[in-house]
């Protein structure tokens, strides 16, 4: 028997289904679905996508029993219609529409009217006494036909129209009698002739034409650069289907029209019915937007009987599909018809609020409105974003990477100290700077919002800025940063300080001007409910990386169960510790470098009493000192020079020390627990901070707390062993010495590739691991993870690496690590806790990842803690399956 290419559907019989999307795309499968539930879909058939893999396997041919379907289905339409294809008494007329398994709005072709020519225009008038709306649908058919399938620039043929309006002297097309469209008519059929193409008055070859043209559209552009945006990749579908439909027309006067209806507000997600309508119209002018639409509840005062038929129909597919339903409609005189119906598109806020609200209903489980969300609607909804309207008439001036989500507007500032200043007057600013350096942050924490021209998804900026929830865009290379003269240029754009700009941390771009910010919800009501579906499912831990107890405590209410990484260093840039760090650094003996810690002793413990407070003996990760002095000291002369009279020091001994502490590699050089071996009075400091914290926490208010003392940078056994001893030495003294009974745990972060290789042996000594997967990734590549943008978007766009690998694991090689030093790890000790503290732990997909392979948690920046709760739930659904 020859292969099927071709499904028939009318009159409540249809030969497809819903769930053969992957052969008749979403529209056909869909439009098959509806006939087969009796609702009132116009008669037509679907050419399977297969036929799409057929054109592009075989040099653009069909295969052989095509034809004779495509015949047949033609034929069985005729006798369901009563008309007749190129029947000048009686034509058919068909529209043709692509259609893939995944829906792409608008990027492949369609053509409405097909059929008509010069004698059939003429029956059409006749049969329904109406010449005006027979030759509106030809001039219109010729201008799809032109645009669609022949190419022929569509503005030849609008200029056209605008020219017929003028010299009549009216606006609006409907204004246009038959005369003047017969003449229309003419002038199109003229631009054919000025294009050398060739208008063919045979139907059958405007249909397979245009066939032609649908499975060509394919290929197209537009088609080809929606799939890469959206990460469809070639394999994932057969091509498009093309869906034969009988026309139907919404105008044919006061009784007809055309619209779209929701089955729920899909801004707000409200249950209630949402849409718009147009009386006397066709589909495209909604869609051109040249008249404006009525509210869907008109219909009600003006059809009745057919608005309700309406809300019985949405109700019925909106049950069927189980899912908010975007509908096309069509009312040719009275008579209501379903054009399409599709899962609709929806907001975030309304993708939550639909998915909760149909668990209540009964019409979907827990654990299909968990996976149905996504972790993305979670982040969104915590974060302000733009007022649409404002940003769609903004000029995007740049891009770049998106480091933390939210909008943001204000004055461009270029200096930190500046930023503090205006922000604490009140005024809202954008920092903008080449790069952050800790130096930064108190700018960083008064501004709006923080721009960069330089670094990665893991650079200072970026981390610090989702740490604190703000937003950021980072690495916009194409931006030149002028902070000494005070202004940052991208092309011709010059923007000086003080004037307005507007960041979008979620989708990188950066816009001119200023631009209004909508407060976001918080977590409450349905997205509250829906995360604690996700807490009951997960298996994953999710903890936060949180230095201060304010970020602790937002993070405690996102629901974080712990801090994975307190990054000490973070507290020496305070105002009150910093000069006392520099004291360390310059100290010439252990001695003098004792006595400067000594004072830092107590800022520090009550730093960790406040962050233990917060967390009401959840576990706490705190890490020691992990950057390179250099960081902690001022680097251009003028400062240094500020700084050396602060200090009561001279310039050149100062500047003395900042070359000495310079390094070619810094972020390879004396970092992490190389620090803590040569000056290992910085550990015992902090250790007796930790500790004592603790013990004074449990003396005094009773709270128990399991500090966990996390030594960073370890590659080689020998330096955990060193320095857990001098650690242990310390803590055990200080408990001794308080007559408490306090548990502690000594562990490493995970974050150069040999500690993985040699985890087992590692793990003897460690007593948890927490995967540092920044540093990792960078070592792992070789990449410098604050140079990132100089090569990586390139590298992404020639489509060498899949994903930007600083923002989502690189499971092959990384990833592979992380596996690897976990099963190590547990080898030599079975109940080792591992968890994730670098940025990934806040990154659904790493999450899926960490989630197969065992981890117990993942901790990520109090902001993602809501989106790692989702995506840990779905990564357990998924794993399971
Ligand atoms: C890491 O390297 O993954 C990490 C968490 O540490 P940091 O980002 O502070 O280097
Ligand atoms: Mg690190």
């Amino acid at each position: 028997m020859a292969k099927k290419y071709v499904y028939f559907f009318a009159n409540g019989k249809a030969e497809g289904r819903a769930d053969m999307k992957d052969i008749l795309g979403g529209k056909g499968a869909n439009l098959a679905e509806m006939t087969n539930l009796g609702i009132p879909v116009p008669p037509g058939f679907t050419i399977s996508a297969e036929v799409c893999k057929y054109y592009y396997d075989h040099g653009r041919t069909y295969p052989e029993e095509l034809k004779e379907q495509v015949e047949e289905a033609m034929r069985r339409l005729e006798e369901v219609t009563g008309k007749k294809f190129g029947d000048p008494n009686n034509p058919l007329l068909v529209s043709v529409r692509s259609g893939a398994a995944i829906s792409m709005p608008g990027m492949m072709d369609t053509v409405l009217n097909l059929g008509l020519n010069d004698e059939t225009v003429k029956g059409l008038a006749k049969l329904t006494n109406n010449e005006r709306f027979a030759y509106d649908a030809y001039r219109r058919f010729l201008q799809m036909f032109g645009d669609v399938v022949l190419k022929i620039p569509h503005e030849k043929f609008e200029k056209a129209l605008e020219e017929l309006k003028k010299e009549k002297g009216v606006k609006l097309d409907t204004e246009l009698d038959a005369e003047d469209l017969k003449k229309l008519v003419e002038r199109y059929k003229q631009i054919y002739k000025e294009e050398g193409k060739e208008f063919p008055q045979d139907p059958w070859k405007q249909l397979w034409l245009a066939i032609d043209a649908v499975f060509g559209s394919w290929m197209n552009e537009r088609a080809i650069k929606y799939r890469q945006i959206h990460g469809i990749k070639e394999g994932d579908l057969l091509g498009t289907a093309v869906n034969i439909v009988a026309m139907v027309f919404g105008n044919m006067g006061e009784d007809s029209g055309t619209g779209v209806a929701f089955t729920r507000d899909p801004n707000t997600g409200e249950k209630k019915p949402y849409g718009e309508f147009l009386p006397n119209a066709q589909g495209e002018d909604v869609v051109a937007g040249i008249r404006t639409p009525l509210k869907l509840e008109e219909l009600k005062n003006r059809m009745p009987e057919v608005y309700n038929q309406l809300l019985e129909i949405m109700d019925k597919l909106e049950k069927h599909y189980r899912d908010m339903q975007d509908i096309e409609f069509t009312v040719e005189r009275g008579k209501l018809y379903i054009l399409q119906t599709r899962n609709g598109k929806r907001t975030s806020q309304a993708a939550i609020r639909i998915a909760v609200d149909m668990v209540h209903e009964g019409l979907i489980t827990k654990e299909e409105a968990i996976l149905r969300v996504r972790p993305e609607d979670v982040e969104q909804v915590l974060h302000p974003v733009f007022d649409p309207k404002e940003k769609a008439q903004a000029k995007v001036i740049a891009k770049g990477l998106p480091a933390s989500p939210g909008a943001a507007t204000g004055k461009v500032v270029f200096n930190a100290k500046k930023a503090e200043e205006l922000g604490k007057a009140g005024e809202q600013v954008i920092l903008v700077r080449p790069e952050t350096s800790p130096e930064d942050v108190g700018g960083m924490a008064a501004a709006q919002g923080i721009l960069t021209s330089r670094g990665g998804m893991t650079s200072h900026a970026a981390v610090v800025a989702r740490g604190m929830g703000k937003p950021a865009v980072v690495g916009a290379e194409s931006i030149e940063v002028h902070p000494e003269e005070g202004y940052f240029k991208v092309g011709d754009v010059v923007v000086k300080e003080g004037e307005w700009i507007s960041i979008d941390g979620t989708t990188g771009e950066v816009l001119l001007g200023k631009v209004t910010t909508i407060k976001p919800q918080g977590l409450e009501g349905p997205v509250a409910e829906l995360l604690q579906w996700a807490d009951e499912i997960r298996r994953l831990g999710v903890r936060t990386n949180a230095d201060i107890p304010r970020d602790a405590e937002v993070a405690r209410k996102f629901g974080a169960e712990g801090i994975g990484l307190c990054r000490t260093e973070h507290m020496f840039f305070e105002k009150d510790r910093i000069p006392k760090v520099r004291r360390m650094i310059l100290a010439k003996t252990k001695e003098e470098r004792e006595k400067a810690l000594d004072e830092l002793l107590p800022l520090q413990k009550e730093d960790f009493k406040g962050l233990f407070r917060v967390m009401k003996g959840l576990p706490v990760t705190i890490r020691l000192i992990d950057p390179p002095l250099h960081e902690f000291l001022p680097q251009e002369d003028e400062q240094i020079k500020e700084v050396a009279e602060q200090m009561g020091v001279s310039f050149e001994e100062l500047k003395n020390v900042v070359e000495n502490l310079k390094e070619l590699n810094p972020m390879l050089g004396h970092r992490g627990c190389r620090l803590t071996i040569t000056y290992p009075e910085i550990a015992v400091m902090q250790t007796k901070a930790i500790i004592g914290a603790a013990i004074e926490l449990k003396k005094e208010e009773g709270i128990d707390v399991i500090p966990e003392i996390m030594i960073p940078l370890v590659g080689h056994v020998n330096e955990l062993r060193y320095l857990k001893k001098i650690i242990k030495e310390t803590a055990d003294a200080l408990i001794k010495e308080a007559g408490v009974e306090l548990t502690y745990k000594i562990g490493t972060m995970i974050e150069v590739p040999r500690a993985a290789v040699t985890a087992h042996q590692i793990a003897e000594e460690a007593e948890f691991f927490s995967f540092g997967t920044n540093d990792l990734t960078q070592m792992t590549f070789g990449f410098s993870r604050d140079d990132v943008g100089k090569f990586l978007p390139e590298y992404l766009e020639k489509g060498i690496l899949e994903h930007d690998p600083f923002k989502t694991l690189d499971y092959d090689g990384v990833g592979e690590l992380v596996r690897m030093g976990k099963e190590k790890g547990r080898s030599t000790r079975p109940d080792l806790k591992v968890g994730v503290c670098g940025e990934h732990g806040g990154d659904p997909r790493s999450i899926l990842f960490f989630d197969k392979i065992g981890l117990d948690y993942v901790s990520c920046s109090p902001y993602r803690v809501p989106v790692a709760r989702l995506a840990a739930a779905q990564a357990a659904l998924k794993n399971k399956k």
